[in-house]
């Protein structure tokens, strides 16, 4: 079967991984979320992308969940003397990827052949896409005004309270070919554990993606990113309600309404099952934190099951 995963960062990353654990590569299309990119230092730094490149590399750091394993920051230091802000405190091997990247694109190549590139040359199997080639950026509006997404994540640890979230580009952005053929090729559609309203809408809302997800004959399944009512780590569950809809399963369910066939939710949120039975959801509850590559591997091939594609 031909399996196409939409995915954000973390969350992403991990349930891509469990993939690949059971699944030729060949089977296997990531399609990554763009809208969280920012530049720094003149260098295009692309973190969800990176985030899922570095982690399928097995070069992530896996303590901070972000950036390479056994990094420096020599470069970042030197910056700070300079007098320049260094909250996104990139590492030096990080660095490298957002020069060569920064290149590629004043060269003037496809940021989704640019992502391919850097992915093929750290060792990545699998095929990952971008949903658009176009620029799309997250903006998120608190007390003290609307922040670049980064600028709310990072510098400002997600502190702020949401009180609206705009992701600008999304409605004039065009689909990469590969983005829209990989969601038509797919047996199966999943969604991964990743934040719906920030890591998940900016895929689906470019326009001409709902619908190929829509007109799809592949099974479509979503994992929640919610465990007993809350997020692992991040925001998604204040952002669920700052975007209108419950901080729940319901509200994930509801957040992909039409989307879906079935929903993975987690043995904590088993209260949830019977409502959201009644939306028509098939329904598979199971432990779905994943902490170590052996939980990867078994939510991933969990999932598959319950797909009706057993590995
Ligand atoms: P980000 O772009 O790095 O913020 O990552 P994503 O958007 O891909 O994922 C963020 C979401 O992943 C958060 O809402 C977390 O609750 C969720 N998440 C992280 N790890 C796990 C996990 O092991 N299991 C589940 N079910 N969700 C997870
Ligand atoms: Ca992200």
């Amino acid at each position: 079967p031909r399996i196409t995963l939409l995915a954000g960062g973390v969350g992403g990353a991990k349930l891509a991984v469990g993939l690949t654990a059971v699944c030729a590569p060949e089977q296997l299309t990531v399609i990554g979320n763009v809208a969280d990119d920012q530049e720094f230092h003149g260098l295009w730094v692309s973190p969800d992308i990176d985030t899922l490149t570095y982690s399928l590399a097995g070069l992530i750091d896996r303590e901070k969940g972000w950036g390479l394993a056994n990094e420096s920051h020599r470069v970042l230091d030197g910056l700070a003397r300079l007098g320049r802000d260094t909250w996104m405190y990139l590492g030096d091997q990080d660095l490298a990827t957002h020069i060569y990247r920064t290149e590629l694109r004043r060269q003037g190549l496809r940021p989704s052949a640019i992502a391919q590139s850097i992915a093929q040359s750290l060792g990545v199997t699998l095929n990952l896409v971008l949903p658009t080639d176009d620029r799309l950026q997250t903006r998120v509006k608190t007390a003290a005004g609307w922040l670049a997404f980064q600028e709310y994540f990072v510098r400002e640890q997600c502190r702020p309270e949401v009180l609206d979230i705009h992701i600008d580009g999304l409605a004039e952005a065009r689909p990469t070919p590969e983005a829209l053929a990989a969601i038509e090729a797919a047996d199966l559609l999943l969604i991964a554990p990743s934040n719906p309203v920030v890591s998940i809408a900016p895929i689906l809302e470019i326009p001409g993606v709902r619908q190929a997800v829509e007109r799809s004959h592949a099974r479509r399944i979503a994992v929640s990113p919610l465990i007993g009512g809350r997020t692992v780590k991040g925001p998604a569950d204040r952002m669920l309600v700052a975007a209108g809809f419950a901080c729940s399963n319901l509200g994930v369910a509801d957040s992909y309404a039409g989307l879906i066939d079935g929903l993975v939710i987690d043995a904590q949120d088993a209260g949830d099952a019977t409502a959201l039975a009644k939306r028509g959801l098939a329904l598979k509850i199971t432990r779905t934190l994943m902490t170590g590559a052996a939980d990867k591997a078994r939510l991933a091939r969990e999932v598959l099951a319950f797909a009706g594609q057993p590995h």
